[in-house]
């Protein structure tokens, strides 16, 4: 039985006091949560203070991005995996389709972003997922290959040992729009083939988030699914009550 997990991305959100406030609520809602793992990847300039915060918790830290050398040096603006890990992070998320379409992100970076981070012990959040023209053209699990064995090639499978894979269509991140349970659950046993077809073990352990646009009302539905072991969540993670009725329909979930 894999143990289901939370996370939350704040995206280019919060403030000083606005993230003391939410992270004081997820804190305290989080003993709640049994059975459950809950991650929050607040924007970097905040991550040591939310670190702090959630000291004795149970709630883990995540960063949003890193960079994919693997050395100090120059390299103005990026974070080195080893900075992430200093203060704390467990999580980095990696490949999020707004860091591919917005920064031109392509997949030999994303592999070379896991690679890293698995370097320095972090636990790569994959993002995966196509977009609507890619949806209705049919090819949803032809880029769903082409970015997994992308990373694959880079770092063998023995990778994802340590890693999550989150199934993020593109059309459905803030939207409002989420893939029907039926879509979401196709695109899970499709990962977890391809990653099965390497090594079965692994492909059975590794957590697979869906991520766009859950929400309280839908996430049971979504999170009920058989290959579906939690999510990723944008915009209901900016509310602390969202985001822990959220976790608690994942510790649920059938
Ligand atoms: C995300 O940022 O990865 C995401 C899924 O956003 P939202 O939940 O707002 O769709």
């Amino acid at each position: 039985m894999r143990r289901p997990l939370v996370v939350g991305n704040w995206k280019m959100h919060g403030s000083s006091a606005e993230n003391r406030e939410r992270v004081a609520a997820i804190a305290a809602g989080a003993s709640e949560c049994h059975g459950v793992d809950i991650a929050i990847c607040p924007p970097a300039v905040y991550l040591q203070a939310v670190g702090a915060q959630l000291a004795g918790s149970g709630v883990a830290l995540g960063a949003q991005n890193l960079c994919e050398q693997t050395r100090a040096g120059a390299f103005t603006g990026e974070l080195l995996g080893a900075m992430l890990a200093d203060v704390g992070c467990r999580y980095v998320i990696v490949g999020h389709s707004e860091r591919r379409t917005l920064y031109g992100e392509d997949d030999s970076r994303v592999a070379e972003k896991f690679a890293a981070a698995a370097q320095f012990g972090l636990q790569p959040v994959l993002c995966i997922g196509e977009t609507l023209a890619e949806r209705d053209a049919g090819t949803t699990e032809a880029v769903l290959a082409r970015q997994l064995d992308a990373v694959l090639r880079r770092t063998g499978v023995a990778a994802f040992g340590d890693a999550v894979i989150a199934y993020e269509p593109v059309w459905s991140i803030g939207t409002g729009r989420n893939a029907a349970p039926e879509q979401v659950q196709s695109a899970h046993a499709f990962i977890r083939g391809r990653l099965a077809r390497l090594d079965a073990t692994i492909a059975n352990q590794i957590a697979l988030l869906y991520g766009g646009s859950v929400k309280p009302n839908n996430a049971a539905a979504l999170f009920d699914c058989a290959d579906v072991d939690g999510g990723l969540i944008g915009g209901a993670s900016l509310h602390a009550g969202d985001f822990l009725a959220i976790a608690r329909a994942a510790a649920t979930a059938s």
